[in-house]
């Protein structure tokens, strides 16, 4: 499998992207945004460099690797002698439809198309082409080039023989596939997602203040990150996104987004992307400095 490409080349896409041309893939990114292709390239550059810095690629190697790498902002154009394809737009179902609706209709029988889509089903996404079975969810954790999971979901119709094209790629890229069956929210974000929601919750009904929640879940559990932190990292768009799919998919209030949340999108406060979330990244993000709401 040569020929991939990815389309959005956000958050996600881009890690996708630099994952897979540093694999040998010839990989063509996809944006309607011409801003976002120039931004993702220039990520996908200082995470290169970076590597270099900490001697795990050489200049070669990121040579190599940004050869591998072309850009487009047409479907139609950008898919042409693709084998595989990985959906990495906005997370509103209906977008995901369209894409692919017309992914359908410009690739080859035999291309696979994945989605990266963190929550929405598949099954659905599927429902829209002509070959299903063809159709995988393929949910890159962020950042990509660091993160090992991939959680492969199946849809209903999924092939068997997809299933395993998938998961031996995956392993080509140095990720740890893990094979998980189509309810809203998979596995990753049905749990991470209540959790974050939760967080959010204390908050807003004053429980605690942002950098003492955060620091209850990373002291007291050992995370990483704290949930208002990673929250601020995965976009706070696509955390509302994935909470409205939990709460119409398993149809029960406990998923049910919290107004804090809601209205911070609404202002477009989305995290890291945006400058602003629950800290402020206008200093360039190295420090987690409290946004100026939640100063106390
Ligand atoms: P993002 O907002 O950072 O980027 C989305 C990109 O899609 C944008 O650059 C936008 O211009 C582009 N786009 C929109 N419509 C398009 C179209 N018709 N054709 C081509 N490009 C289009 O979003 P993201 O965080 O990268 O999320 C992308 C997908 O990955 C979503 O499905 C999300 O749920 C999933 N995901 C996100 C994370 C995360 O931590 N952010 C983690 C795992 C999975």
């Amino acid at each position: 499998m040569k020929k991939v490409a990815v389309i959005g080349a956000g958050t996600m896409g881009n890690g996708i992207a630099h994952v897979f041309a540093m694999n040998g893939h010839e990989v063509k990114l996809i944006d309607i945004s011409k801003d976002a292709l120039k931004k993702a390239k220039a990520t996908i550059t200082k995470n290169l460099d970076r590597m270099i810095a900490k001697e795990r690629i050489s200049v070669a190697d990121k040579k190599a690797c940004l050869k591998n790498l072309k850009t487009s902002t047409s479907i139609a154009t950008g898919v042409k002698g693709a084998e595989l394809v990985v959906e990495a737009a906005t997370e509103h179902v209906d977008l995901k439809l369209k894409i692919f609706k017309e992914l359908d209709a410009k690739t080859s029988k035999d291309c696979i198309l994945a989605s990266n889509t963190s929550s929405i089903s598949i099954t659905k996404i599927a429902s829209v082409t002509s070959k299903p079975d063809k159709v995988i969810g393929m949910h890159f954790m962020n950042p990509v080039p660091v993160m090992k999971l991939v959680e492969v979901i199946r849809g209903y119709a999924t092939s068997d023989e997809t299933t395993k094209t998938v998961m031996e790629l995956s392993k080509k890229l140095g990720k740890v596939p893990t094979e998980v069956n189509d309810y809203p929210g998979f596995v990753a974000n049905r749990i991470l997602m209540p959790m974050i929601n939760e967080a959010i919750y204390s908050l807003f009904e004053g429980v605690a203040g942002v950098e003492e929640i955060d620091t209850v879940m990373k002291l007291g559990m050992a995370h990483p990150m704290g949930p208002l932190q990673l929250a601020d990292f995965i976009g706070l768009d696509v955390c509302l996104s994935i909470l409205q799919v939990l709460q119409s998919g398993l149809g029960q209030p406990k998923y049910a987004p919290c107004p804090l949340l809601v209205n911070m999108v609404m202002a477009g406060k989305l995290g890291r992307k945006s400058g602003e979330g629950f800290y402020d990244y206008s200093h360039g993000g190295k420090e987690w400095i409290l946004a100026d709401s939640f100063k106390k």
